[in-house]
């Protein structure tokens, strides 16, 4: 937390730029005027009820909230009785309103962003805000809720001490042929997001580019019809043959395993033969002594094992 120490005659003669808010003092020194800030507030994603106290408590006193859908966010404003004014921030004028709002909150504004649901910026317009905002040393700060992606981890069952988040695989092609073959390699757990007319096509991709893996399926969670599904991509796969995938899901995908990892390693050195195993090692310069022992470590044997192949040659 910044702190600046004022005295408490300062905090009597605090102007309207002078602001204190979340514990932050900042004061208005030098007689300038002191830009607003950004609050970056997290929603429901589906449950009233996890809307925060500060968050509510901030929309209703901004001057202004930069909402995804401001047709979608009044429901949730006039739930909570807010009646503060709406701009659209959404991924179609992300970079032009950005300046606006960067503008205004260079006057003294306080701005707080919201998305349809979750928190702003992840997989939701509010990165380049950000960015602007950090450019124009405007202070950002976040009133963290609720995510899917954490939600959905947490109750996946699956490994959650290293985990990675992709968000929605790209529609570009080849991009997505790109990430797909990174994920293949990828030992912690992966988070991706899929509307339900495009799971099938999502999970048919994962299986190519993955094989049959752990998945739990997150599906509308927090809502009336939350389900948790721990199954595999293939399991899953014959499910929707039959039933049509209905809500928001979260897929939670398991890493590629360090074993696996291991045995695929020695299958590849496996192809190779000693000899060729070893000229791979020695041509890099390797000595031959040096070169036997991580050929036996790369096959999972004894270096003397090598030692004597390589003699009875
Ligand atoms: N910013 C949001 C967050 O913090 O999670 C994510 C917004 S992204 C546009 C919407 C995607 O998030 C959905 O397609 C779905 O994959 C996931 N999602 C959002 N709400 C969900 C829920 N209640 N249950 C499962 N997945 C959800």
């Amino acid at each position: 937390m910044r702190c600046t120490v004022i005295r408490v005659i300062d905090v009597l003669n605090f102007t309207q730029e002078n602001v204190c808010i979340s514990g932050i003092f900042r004061a208005n020194l030098g007689g300038r005027k002191m830009a607003g800030i950004l609050y970056l507030c997290a929603t429901p994603i589906g449950n009233l009820g996890d809307m925060t106290p500060r968050v509510t408590e901030t929309l209703g006193s901004v001057d202004l909230i930069a909402a995804e859908d401001t047709r979608n966010s009044i429901k949730l404003l006039n739930h909570f009785g807010i009646r503060t004014s709406m701009t659209s921030y959404h991924e179609y004028n992300k970079v032009e309103k950005a300046d606006y709002l960067v503008k205004q909150l260079l006057e003294g504004k306080k701005i707080a962003l919201i998305s349809d649901a979750g928190t702003p910026a992840i997989s939701d317009p509010g990165e380049v805000l950000v960015q602007k905002c950090q450019e124009a040393g405007i202070t950002v700060t976040s009133l963290p809720g609720p995510a899917a992606c954490i939600t959905a981890l947490t109750l996946s069952g699956l490994s959650t001490r290293r985990f990675c988040f992709e968000g929605f695989l790209p529609s570009d092609k080849k991009e997505k042929a790109q990430i797909l073959s990174e994920l293949k390699e990828e030992s912690r757990t992966i988070l991706i997001y899929e509307a339900p007319h495009h799971l099938t096509r999502t999970l048919r991709e994962l299986y190519e580019a993955l094989g049959d893996r752990r998945i739990t399926l997150c599906r509308e969670l927090t809502k009336k019809f939350e389900s948790v599904l721990p199954t595999t991509i293939g399991e899953a796969l014959s499910r929707y043959e039959t039933e049509e995938p209905r809500g928001e899901y979260v897929i939670v995908v398991e890493g590629k395993s360090l074993r696996q990892k291991k045995e695929e390693e020695q299958a590849s050195w496996q192809s190779m033969t000693i000899e060729e195993h070893m000229t791979f090692y020695t041509k890099g310069g390797m000595d031959d002594k040096t070169a036997m022992k991580q050929v036996a470590k790369d096959r999972g044997v004894a270096k003397r094992e090598i030692y004597q192949y390589l003699l009875s040659k």
